[in-house]
């Protein structure tokens, strides 16, 4: 039997409400389709976008996400390197940042669904 625990649903960025249909139609480490989310879910024909613009919270998460990101790799630099460059910095935030940014784009959706949405769990 699939496992639907909170967390590995929201790994997996599943449905809030079945915890088994895709919130996204591509993995979140995928760069196709950065912005397209399923209106609906497949599996219990949840809505996914109760509302225009719904999604638009979700930016503080990915901004915190970022500060995150930046903030650490300031930090790792400052400790593994013993005479950090300006280009050290700058080179490791930017390549960080295009990597992750499709997993911090739909991870903050996802937390953001499950923080703020109504969808409540309801196993079947
Ligand atoms: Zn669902």
């Amino acid at each position: 039997m699939m496992s639907k625990s909170l967390t590995i649903a929201i790994a997996k960025a599943k449905c809030p409400r079945c915890r088994e249909g895709n919130m996204f139609p591509v993995s979140p480490f995928s760069y196709r389709k950065l912005t397209v989310i399923h209106s609906r879910c497949a599996v219990c024909d949840a809505d996914l976008i109760p509302e225009p613009g719904f999604y638009d919270g979700a930016m503080y998460i990915s901004y915190a996400f970022s500060v995150a990101l930046m903030v650490t790799s300031l930090v790792a630099i400052n400790v593994l390197v013993a005479k950090p460059e300006l280009w050290m910095y700058l080179s490791t935030v930017v390549g960080l940042t295009i990597l992750l940014m499709p997993a911090m784009l739909r991870y903050s959706k996802t937390l953001y669904q499950y923080g703020v949405g109504k969808l409540k769990y309801r196993g079947f």
